[in-house]
Protein backbone atom coordinates (compact mmCIF):
# COMPACT_ATOMS: atom_id res chain seq x y z
CA UNK A 1 0.00 0.00 0.00
CA UNK A 2 1.12 3.42 -0.61
CA UNK A 3 0.54 4.70 3.21
CA UNK A 4 2.97 1.76 3.95
CA UNK A 5 5.69 2.85 1.38
CA UNK A 6 5.90 6.44 2.76
CA UNK A 7 6.05 5.18 6.46
CA UNK A 8 8.82 2.85 5.18
CA UNK A 9 10.21 6.50 3.44
CA UNK A 10 9.79 8.41 6.53
CA UNK A 11 11.93 6.09 8.60
CA UNK A 12 14.36 6.16 6.35
CA UNK A 13 14.35 9.62 6.27
CA UNK A 14 14.69 10.08 10.04
CA UNK A 15 17.42 7.30 10.02
CA UNK A 16 19.17 9.19 7.22
CA UNK A 17 18.90 12.95 9.31
CA UNK A 18 20.05 11.27 12.92
CA UNK A 19 23.29 9.98 10.89
CA UNK A 20 23.70 13.36 9.39
CA UNK A 21 23.02 15.01 12.53
CA UNK A 22 25.32 13.17 14.28
CA UNK A 23 27.96 13.16 11.61
CA UNK A 24 28.42 16.86 11.30
CA UNK A 25 27.50 17.47 14.79
CA UNK A 26 24.56 19.55 13.89
CA UNK A 27 22.50 20.70 17.28
CA UNK A 28 20.34 22.89 15.31
CA UNK A 29 16.88 21.84 13.83
CA UNK A 30 17.22 24.49 11.25
CA UNK A 31 20.74 23.25 9.93
CA UNK A 32 19.82 20.07 10.00
CA UNK A 33 16.80 20.96 7.65
CA UNK A 34 18.22 22.60 5.40
CA UNK A 35 21.29 19.94 4.95
CA UNK A 36 18.84 16.95 4.41
CA UNK A 37 16.12 18.50 2.34
CA UNK A 38 17.86 18.93 -0.56
CA UNK A 39 18.59 15.29 -0.60
CA UNK A 40 15.44 13.87 0.08
CA UNK A 41 12.35 15.96 -1.47
CA UNK A 42 12.21 13.37 -4.13
CA UNK A 43 12.06 10.51 -1.68
CA UNK A 44 9.37 11.66 -0.04
CA UNK A 45 6.66 14.30 -0.41
CA UNK A 46 8.16 17.13 0.58
CA UNK A 47 5.95 18.06 3.53
CA UNK A 48 7.02 14.84 5.52
CA UNK A 49 11.06 15.92 5.34
CA UNK A 50 10.21 18.80 7.48
CA UNK A 51 8.24 16.51 9.92
CA UNK A 52 11.25 13.79 9.96
CA UNK A 53 13.31 16.37 10.63
CA UNK A 54 12.12 17.46 13.14
CA UNK A 55 11.39 14.09 14.44
CA UNK A 56 15.29 12.94 14.13
CA UNK A 57 16.47 16.49 15.67
CA UNK A 58 13.85 15.45 18.97
CA UNK A 59 15.85 11.59 19.13
CA UNK A 60 19.15 13.56 18.67
CA UNK A 61 18.46 15.99 21.43
CA UNK A 62 17.48 13.16 23.99
CA UNK A 63 20.33 11.01 22.84
CA UNK A 64 22.71 13.89 23.61
CA UNK A 65 21.42 14.38 26.84
CA UNK A 66 21.92 10.85 27.35
CA UNK A 67 25.40 10.76 26.25
CA UNK A 68 26.16 13.05 29.13
CA UNK A 69 25.34 10.88 31.44
CA UNK A 70 26.76 7.75 29.91
CA UNK A 71 29.61 7.32 27.13
CA UNK A 72 28.05 4.27 26.30
CA UNK A 73 24.77 4.99 24.89
CA UNK A 74 23.90 3.23 21.44
CA UNK A 75 23.48 5.74 18.87
CA UNK A 76 19.63 5.91 18.23
CA UNK A 77 17.85 4.56 15.37
CA UNK A 78 13.68 4.73 14.47
CA UNK A 79 12.46 1.10 14.28
CA UNK A 80 9.03 1.51 13.92
CA UNK A 81 7.20 2.84 10.76
CA UNK A 82 5.32 5.84 11.05
CA UNK A 83 3.97 8.99 9.52
CA UNK A 84 3.85 12.54 11.08
CA UNK A 85 1.95 15.14 9.90
CA UNK A 86 1.90 18.56 10.93
CA UNK A 87 -1.73 20.56 11.55
CA UNK A 88 -0.65 22.90 8.09
CA UNK A 89 -1.30 19.02 6.23
CA UNK A 90 -4.27 17.24 7.24
CA UNK A 91 -7.99 18.09 7.97
CA UNK A 92 -11.03 17.00 9.25
CA UNK A 93 -13.99 16.57 6.86
CA UNK A 94 -16.95 14.71 7.07
CA UNK A 95 -15.74 12.41 10.07
CA UNK A 96 -12.51 11.64 7.92
CA UNK A 97 -8.88 12.36 8.58
CA UNK A 98 -7.73 13.68 5.41
CA UNK A 99 -3.86 13.65 4.60
CA UNK A 100 -1.77 13.59 1.46
CA UNK A 101 0.76 11.29 0.25
CA UNK A 102 1.68 13.21 -2.39
CA UNK A 103 1.08 16.84 -4.22
CA UNK A 104 -2.96 16.74 -4.71
CA UNK A 105 -3.58 13.00 -4.14
CA UNK A 106 -5.23 12.23 -0.52
CA UNK A 107 -6.09 9.11 1.61
CA UNK A 108 -9.22 9.32 3.92
CA UNK A 109 -8.95 7.31 6.98
CA UNK A 110 -12.66 7.45 8.82
CA UNK A 111 -12.99 8.54 12.31
CA UNK A 112 -15.00 6.87 14.70
CA UNK A 113 -18.14 8.76 16.44
CA UNK A 114 -16.00 9.54 19.90
CA UNK A 115 -13.27 11.07 17.83
CA UNK A 116 -14.91 13.10 15.78
CA UNK A 117 -17.43 14.57 18.34
CA UNK A 118 -14.10 15.37 20.69
CA UNK A 119 -12.51 17.12 17.70
CA UNK A 120 -15.83 19.09 16.57
CA UNK A 121 -15.59 21.11 19.98
CA UNK A 122 -14.75 24.93 19.02
CA UNK A 123 -12.01 25.79 21.83
CA UNK A 124 -9.72 22.97 20.47
CA UNK A 125 -6.49 23.47 18.92
CA UNK A 126 -5.77 20.66 16.44
CA UNK A 127 -1.72 19.42 16.88
CA UNK A 128 0.12 16.80 14.45
CA UNK A 129 -0.94 13.62 14.00
CA UNK A 130 1.16 10.53 14.08
CA UNK A 131 -0.26 7.37 11.95
CA UNK A 132 1.30 4.07 12.67
CA UNK A 133 0.64 0.94 10.94
CA UNK A 134 -2.85 0.16 13.06
CA UNK A 135 -3.16 3.75 14.99
CA UNK A 136 -3.89 7.14 14.14
CA UNK A 137 -3.13 9.29 17.16
CA UNK A 138 -4.56 12.98 17.22
CA UNK A 139 -2.77 15.53 19.64
CA UNK A 140 -5.11 18.58 20.45
CA UNK A 141 -4.85 21.26 23.22
CA UNK A 142 -7.34 23.48 24.49
CA UNK A 143 -8.08 26.27 27.26
CA UNK A 144 -9.44 24.90 30.51
CA UNK A 145 -10.70 27.22 33.31
CA UNK A 146 -8.93 26.35 36.40
CA UNK A 147 -11.58 25.67 39.64
CA UNK A 148 -11.29 25.34 42.48
CA UNK A 149 -10.57 22.37 44.79
CA UNK A 150 -13.42 21.04 46.64
CA UNK A 151 -10.77 19.64 48.80
CA UNK A 152 -7.01 17.27 48.91
CA UNK A 153 -6.48 13.85 48.21
CA UNK A 154 -3.65 11.88 49.75
CA UNK A 155 -2.90 8.87 47.54
CA UNK A 156 -0.06 6.24 48.73
CA UNK A 157 0.14 3.75 46.16
CA UNK A 158 1.12 0.29 47.19
CA UNK A 159 1.60 -3.18 45.45
CA UNK A 160 -1.85 -4.28 46.15
CA UNK A 161 -3.81 -1.06 46.98
CA UNK A 162 -3.64 2.42 46.98
CA UNK A 163 -4.58 4.32 50.08
CA UNK A 164 -6.23 7.74 49.64
CA UNK A 165 -7.06 10.21 52.72
CA UNK A 166 -8.95 13.67 52.56
CA UNK A 167 -8.21 16.59 54.23
CA UNK A 168 -11.01 15.09 56.83
CA UNK A 169 -8.67 12.39 57.90
CA UNK A 170 -11.46 10.14 56.39
CA UNK A 171 -9.85 7.18 54.51
CA UNK A 172 -10.38 5.36 51.26
CA UNK A 173 -8.39 1.78 50.12
CA UNK A 174 -8.26 1.70 46.29
CA UNK A 175 -7.98 -2.14 46.01
CA UNK A 176 -5.42 -3.15 43.28
CA UNK A 177 -4.90 -6.59 44.08
CA UNK A 178 -6.44 -7.71 40.64
CA UNK A 179 -4.06 -5.91 38.41
CA UNK A 180 -1.41 -7.80 40.23
CA UNK A 181 -2.84 -11.38 40.07
CA UNK A 182 -3.96 -10.84 36.67
CA UNK A 183 -0.19 -10.52 35.66
CA UNK A 184 0.50 -13.54 37.95
CA UNK A 185 -1.91 -15.38 35.99
CA UNK A 186 -0.74 -14.86 32.52
CA UNK A 187 2.21 -15.34 33.43
CA UNK A 188 1.55 -18.70 34.51
CA UNK A 189 -0.23 -19.35 31.41
CA UNK A 190 2.33 -18.93 29.38
CA UNK A 191 4.96 -20.47 31.27
CA UNK A 192 3.15 -23.71 30.42
CA UNK A 193 3.22 -23.21 26.99
CA UNK A 194 5.45 -24.28 24.40
CA UNK A 195 5.54 -24.31 20.97
CA UNK A 196 8.14 -25.86 18.89
CA UNK A 197 7.84 -22.61 16.30
CA UNK A 198 10.00 -19.48 17.75
CA UNK A 199 7.65 -16.78 15.67
CA UNK A 200 4.62 -19.25 16.71
CA UNK A 201 5.56 -19.05 20.11
CA UNK A 202 6.49 -14.98 20.32
CA UNK A 203 2.63 -14.37 18.56
CA UNK A 204 0.83 -15.90 21.10
CA UNK A 205 3.21 -14.25 23.93
CA UNK A 206 1.52 -11.23 22.31
CA UNK A 207 -1.86 -11.90 22.09
CA UNK A 208 -1.71 -12.50 25.82
CA UNK A 209 0.34 -9.11 27.02
CA UNK A 210 -2.47 -7.27 24.96
CA UNK A 211 -5.01 -8.99 26.66
CA UNK A 212 -3.32 -8.46 30.03
CA UNK A 213 -3.06 -4.52 29.22
CA UNK A 214 -6.57 -3.65 28.10
CA UNK A 215 -7.72 -5.24 31.61
CA UNK A 216 -5.06 -3.33 33.50
CA UNK A 217 -5.56 -0.49 31.65
CA UNK A 218 -9.79 -0.76 31.92
CA UNK A 219 -9.08 -1.04 35.35
CA UNK A 220 -6.66 1.81 36.01
CA UNK A 221 -8.84 3.94 33.60
CA UNK A 222 -11.99 3.33 36.12
CA UNK A 223 -9.74 4.47 39.47
CA UNK A 224 -8.75 7.40 38.11
CA UNK A 225 -11.75 8.32 36.87
CA UNK A 226 -13.35 7.69 40.46
CA UNK A 227 -10.53 10.02 41.90
CA UNK A 228 -10.74 12.91 39.52
CA UNK A 229 -14.35 13.54 39.23
CA UNK A 230 -13.92 14.17 43.31
CA UNK A 231 -12.65 17.51 42.21
CA UNK A 232 -10.34 17.06 44.83
CA UNK A 233 -6.56 18.49 44.23
CA UNK A 234 -4.62 14.84 44.43
CA UNK A 235 -0.85 14.68 45.90
CA UNK A 236 1.19 11.65 45.14
CA UNK A 237 4.72 10.18 45.38
CA UNK A 238 7.40 11.08 43.07
CA UNK A 239 8.16 7.56 41.96
CA UNK A 240 11.57 8.51 40.09
CA UNK A 241 13.59 5.82 40.57
CA UNK A 242 11.08 3.12 41.92
CA UNK A 243 12.20 0.51 39.47
CA UNK A 244 16.30 0.70 40.79
CA UNK A 245 14.37 -0.88 44.21
CA UNK A 246 13.76 -4.28 42.30
CA UNK A 247 16.40 -4.91 39.61
CA UNK A 248 18.03 -7.48 38.47
CA UNK A 249 21.13 -7.93 40.31
CA UNK A 250 19.89 -6.89 43.68
CA UNK A 251 19.96 -10.23 45.24
CA UNK A 252 15.88 -11.13 44.86
CA UNK A 253 14.09 -13.36 43.17
CA UNK A 254 12.68 -13.06 39.65
CA UNK A 255 8.94 -13.99 40.92
CA UNK A 256 9.42 -11.15 43.69
CA UNK A 257 10.50 -8.51 41.53
CA UNK A 258 8.23 -9.67 39.09
CA UNK A 259 5.23 -8.75 41.77
CA UNK A 260 6.84 -5.68 42.55
CA UNK A 261 7.44 -4.30 39.48
CA UNK A 262 4.12 -5.79 38.14
CA UNK A 263 1.58 -2.99 38.23
CA UNK A 264 2.34 0.86 35.90
CA UNK A 265 1.80 3.18 38.94
CA UNK A 266 3.25 5.78 36.54
CA UNK A 267 0.49 5.26 34.16
CA UNK A 268 -1.87 5.92 37.03
CA UNK A 269 -0.16 8.99 37.95
CA UNK A 270 -0.18 10.44 34.00
CA UNK A 271 -3.79 9.39 34.29
CA UNK A 272 -4.77 11.25 37.27
CA UNK A 273 -3.02 14.01 35.99
CA UNK A 274 -4.40 14.37 32.33
CA UNK A 275 -7.96 13.60 33.81
CA UNK A 276 -7.16 16.13 36.97
CA UNK A 277 -6.29 19.25 34.13
CA UNK A 278 -9.52 17.98 31.99
CA UNK A 279 -11.89 17.79 34.32
CA UNK A 280 -10.66 21.12 37.15
CA UNK A 281 -7.69 22.76 35.57
CA UNK A 282 -4.64 21.85 38.05
CA UNK A 283 -1.90 18.97 37.94
CA UNK A 284 -1.16 16.36 40.35
CA UNK A 285 1.15 17.93 43.00
CA UNK A 286 4.29 14.95 42.93
CA UNK A 287 5.78 15.47 46.70
CA UNK A 288 9.05 13.76 48.24
CA UNK A 289 8.42 10.29 48.64
CA UNK A 290 11.45 9.94 51.15
CA UNK A 291 10.58 8.54 54.62
CA UNK A 292 7.03 8.61 54.62
CA UNK A 293 6.20 4.99 55.14
CA UNK A 294 8.99 5.22 58.16
CA UNK A 295 7.98 8.21 59.81
CA UNK A 296 5.09 9.01 61.92
CA UNK A 297 2.19 11.65 60.63
CA UNK A 298 1.56 12.57 64.27
CA UNK A 299 4.88 13.52 65.57
CA UNK A 300 7.55 13.24 62.55
CA UNK A 301 9.23 10.36 64.43
CA UNK A 302 10.74 7.24 63.23
CA UNK A 303 8.05 4.16 63.13
CA UNK A 304 9.36 0.86 64.45
CA UNK A 305 7.30 -1.97 62.49
CA UNK A 306 5.12 -4.57 63.75
CA UNK A 307 3.23 -7.41 62.55
CA UNK A 308 1.07 -7.39 59.60
CA UNK A 309 1.85 -4.18 57.98
CA UNK A 310 1.39 -2.12 61.47
CA UNK A 311 3.96 0.47 62.54
CA UNK A 312 4.58 1.53 66.33
CA UNK A 313 5.82 5.45 66.90
CA UNK A 314 7.73 5.00 70.36
CA UNK A 315 6.71 8.73 71.31
CA UNK A 316 2.49 9.34 70.33
CA UNK A 317 2.48 5.13 71.81
CA UNK A 318 -0.16 4.75 68.85
CA UNK A 319 -0.17 1.44 66.41
CA UNK A 320 -0.99 2.72 62.65
CA UNK A 321 -1.28 0.84 59.11
CA UNK A 322 1.84 2.05 57.17
CA UNK A 323 -0.16 2.65 54.21
CA UNK A 324 -2.62 5.18 56.06
CA UNK A 325 0.24 6.53 57.52
CA UNK A 326 2.44 7.11 54.65
CA UNK A 327 -0.78 8.01 52.88
CA UNK A 328 -1.35 11.01 55.68
CA UNK A 329 2.57 12.37 55.49
CA UNK A 330 2.45 12.67 51.39
CA UNK A 331 -0.89 15.11 51.96
CA UNK A 332 0.79 16.47 54.95
CA UNK A 333 3.81 17.43 52.37
CA UNK A 334 1.37 18.70 49.22
CA UNK A 335 0.33 20.69 51.39
CA UNK A 336 3.23 22.33 52.47
CA UNK A 337 4.00 22.58 48.82
CA UNK A 338 0.86 24.52 48.19
CA UNK A 339 2.00 27.26 50.59
CA UNK A 340 -0.52 25.82 53.54
CA UNK A 341 2.32 25.95 57.01
CA UNK A 342 -0.59 24.80 59.63
CA UNK A 343 -1.39 21.34 58.59
CA UNK A 344 1.90 20.21 57.59
CA UNK A 345 1.18 17.73 60.75
CA UNK A 346 -1.93 15.73 61.40
CA UNK A 347 -3.88 17.71 64.04
CA UNK A 348 -2.72 14.86 66.92
CA UNK A 349 -6.70 14.89 68.34
CA UNK A 350 -7.82 14.16 64.87
CA UNK A 351 -5.66 11.31 63.94
CA UNK A 352 -5.51 9.84 67.46
CA UNK A 353 -9.20 8.69 67.26
CA UNK A 354 -8.11 7.19 63.91
CA UNK A 355 -5.09 6.03 65.39
CA UNK A 356 -6.29 4.23 68.70
CA UNK A 357 -9.17 2.04 66.34
CA UNK A 358 -6.40 0.67 65.29
CA UNK A 359 -4.85 0.02 68.31
CA UNK A 360 -8.09 -2.29 68.85
CA UNK A 361 -7.66 -3.72 65.96
CA UNK A 362 -4.40 -4.94 66.84
CA UNK A 363 -5.14 -5.82 70.40
CA UNK A 364 -8.16 -8.16 68.82
CA UNK A 365 -5.69 -9.93 66.45
CA UNK A 366 -2.24 -10.29 68.39
CA UNK A 367 -3.00 -9.40 72.30
CA UNK A 368 0.60 -9.68 73.03
CA UNK A 369 2.42 -7.43 70.52
CA UNK A 370 1.05 -4.57 73.09
CA UNK A 371 2.86 -5.54 76.35
CA UNK A 372 4.56 -2.20 77.65
CA UNK A 373 7.91 -2.00 75.76
CA UNK A 374 10.44 0.40 76.44
CA UNK A 375 9.99 3.60 75.02
CA UNK A 376 13.26 5.23 73.01
ZN1 LIG B 1 4.33 9.75 66.60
Amino acid sequence: MEVLQIMEDFRFVVNESIRLGIEYNITSKFKLRSLVYPQFNKTIYSAYVFTAVWKASAILKNYRKAKKKNVCVKTPFMKRRIIVIDNQRYHIIHNHLKFPVRPRQFVYIPLNHHVSEILSKLDIKLGEVTLTENKVSISYSKNVSRKEPKGYLGIDMNLENATCVDETGKITVIDTSKIVSTKMKYREVLSHMTRPDVRIHKKIKQKYGVKQKNKEDTFLHQISKEIASQGRQVIMENLIGIRKLYRKGNGQGTRFRFRLNSWSRFKLQKMNNYKLIDCNGFPVIFARPNGTTSKCAICGCKLIPEKRRMMRCPTCHVIVDRDENASKNILARGLVMLGYTKPARFEPDAVQDEAMKQFKDVEQIAPNLLVDEPST
